[in-house]
């Protein structure tokens, strides 16, 4: 059973002012109010993991440390390596 993390839309009370955590199962219905004070809320799917995994996992030195090679486009048919193995710069002609 997941752990979904809810946020108040108003200023709540101290039991969902900071944001509070509800095992839930999957296929259930969402809260939309406060179990304690019946405030408003709404829930959040984890923003900092999901944008930190994405953001890591596309990281040049994520990339390297799994075997790839990354370049970027650098002008005139040249590509300019950021991580990995290989040429330092690839030309197109
Ligand atoms: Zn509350």
């Amino acid at each position: 059973m997941p752990l979904y993390q809810y946020q108040p839309d108003a200023e709540g009370c101290p039991f969902c002012r900071n944001g509070f955590e509800v095992l839930q199962p999957v296929a259930e219905t969402p809260l939309t109010e406060c179990p304690e004070c019946g405030a408003a809320c709404h829930r959040v799917l984890a923003p900092f993991a999901a944008i930190k995994s994405t953001r890591d996992m596309l990281s040049p030195k994520n990339l390297a440390n799994k075997g790839f090679t990354q370049y970027k486009r650098a002008g005139g048919g040249h590509y300019e390596k950021t991580c990995g193995e290989g040429p330092s710069v690839i030309k197109g002609d």
